[in-house]
C-alpha cells in the first residue's frame, strides 16, 4: 500500500482528465492521474467531429493523451477510486490497489454511463449498428434506414438531425415526454412516429438489419440510436459533500469550481453536450484553476 502526497489529483483517464493533467503538471504542481484508460466512453468511438483531427480511433487519442500528460510530468494511476473524504483542508482518496493519495485540489472527470435500453441484440451490435449518440455517430448512417429510441427531448432532437442525413428515421417511443412545439417540428420532417412499442430484440448479422417491437412490429434498419439519457457517478461526489442532481451530474461555475472549494469537475459528468470538444474545454479550465488554487490559494488569478 502505497500513500501518496500530492498537489492536484485527477479522479478519471478520459479527455476532461488527462486535459486537466496536461494543464495543471505544466504548471509545475504535483499532479496524479487516477483511473482506467480503457474503461472510458471514448474506447469504442470513432470521432470525426474534433476540431483540427478529421477522423480518429477514440483509442487513439487517449493514448495519445496519456502520453501528452506523462511528458508534462503527471503521474498515471490506472487505479479506481473507491472513497473519497474530505480530511482538514486535503482530500483522501482511496483505490482498489489499496493505494491511498493525499491531494490538495481535486478533479472529478468520472465521465457518465449511457442508460441502457437492456434489450436483446444490444451489447451484441454495440458499434455494428447500434450507437448512444447521434450527434457523434449520424454521419456514419447516410442514406440508411435508422430508428431512435427514447421518450424526451434528447430522442426527438437525435430524431430530427438524423433526418437530415439518413434515407429513412423512425422514433420510437412508448410515450412522447417533450413540450407540444417540440412534436410538431419531429412530425414536420419525414420522420414516422412509433408510439405506444418498444423495442424488444434488435436483429442482425454483421451489422443490424431490423428491430423487432413489443406489440410485434418489425421495423427494418441499419441503426438504433438509443437515446435515454445517462447517469453520472454519484458516490464519490457525495462523499466530498458534492450534491449530484437526480441523473448524477455535478453542477460547476465557469471555472469549473463544485460547491466545495478545492473540488473541481470536468467533462461528461457536468452534464451535456456529451462530447469530446467540451469534455477537453473543461478539463483545461480544471486543471488549470486546480494547479493556481494550489500555488495561489484562494487568492488564485484569473
Ligand atoms: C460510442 C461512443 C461514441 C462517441 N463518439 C463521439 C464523437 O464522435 N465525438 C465526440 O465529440 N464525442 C463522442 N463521444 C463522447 C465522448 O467519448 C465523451 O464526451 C468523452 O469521452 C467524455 O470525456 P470524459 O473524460 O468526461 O469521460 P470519459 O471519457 O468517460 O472518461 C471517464 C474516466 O473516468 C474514469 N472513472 C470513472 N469513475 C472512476 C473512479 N471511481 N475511479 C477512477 N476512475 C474513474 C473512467 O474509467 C474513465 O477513465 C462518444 C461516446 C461514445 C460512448
Amino acid at each position: 500500500m502505497l500513500s501518496i502526497d500530492t498537489d492536484v489529483a485527477i479522479i478519471g483517464a478520459g479527455p476532461a482528465g488527462l486535459q486537466a493533467a496536461i494543464h495543471a503538471a505544466r504548471r509545475k504542481v504535483k499532479t496524479v492521474v487516477i483511473g482506467r484508460p480503457d474503461q472510458g466512453a471514448l474506447v469504442k468511438a470513432e470521432i470525426e467531429n474534433y476540431f483540427g483531427i478529421p477522423r480518429i480511433k477514440g483509442q487513439e487519442i487517449v493514448r495519445i493523451g496519456l502520453e501528452q500528460a506523462r511528458h508534462a510530468g503527471a503521474a498515471i494511476y490506472e487505479e479506481d477510486v473507491l472513497k473519497a473524504e474530505k480530511v482538514g483542508e486535503t482530500f483522501v482518496l482511496q483505490t482498489d490497489h489499496d493505494n491511498k493519495f493525499i491531494a490538495k485540489a481535486v478533479v472529478l472527470a468520472l465521465g457518465i454511463s449511457r442508460m441502457r435500453l437492456n434489450a436483446e441484440g444490444e451489447k451484441e451490435f454495440l458499434g455494428r449498428g447500434v450507437s448512444y449518440c447521434a450527434a457523434c455517430d449520424a454521419n456514419f448512417f447516410k442514406g440508411k434506414r435508422v430508428a431512435v429510441v427514447g421518450n424526451d427531448s434528447m430522442a426527438a432532437v437525435s430524431t430530427m438531425l438524423l433526418t437530415n442525413v439518413a434515407s429513412d428515421v423512425y422514433w420510437v417511443t412508448k410515450e412522447p415526454r417533450i413540450a407540444p412545439p417540440l412534436f410538431e417540428k419531429v412530425i414536420a420532417t419525414k420522420a414516422k412516429v412509433v408510439e405506444a412499442a418498444w423495442p424488444k430484440k434488435i436483429h442482425g448479422d454483421k451489422t443490424v438489419t431490423k428491430i423487432e417491437l413489443d406489440d410485434g412490429r418489425v421495423l427494418e434498419v441499419d441503426g438504433v440510436f438509443i437515446e435515454l439519457g445517462a447517469r453520472g457517478s454519484t458516490e464519490l461526489a457525495m462523499e466530498l459533500g458534492i450534491l449530484p442532481d437526480p441523473n448524477g451530474l455535478i453542477s460547476v461555475n465557469g471555472k469549473m469550481e463544485t460547491e466545495v472549494p478545492g473540488v473541481y469537475a470536468a467533462g461528461d459528468v457536468t452534464g451535456r453536450p456529451w462530447q469530446l470538444a467540451r469534455a477537453v474545454g473543461q478539463g483545461c479550465i480544471a486543471g488549470t484553476n486546480a494547479a493556481n488554487l494550489v500555488l495561489f490559494g484562494a487568492g488564485e488569478p484569473e
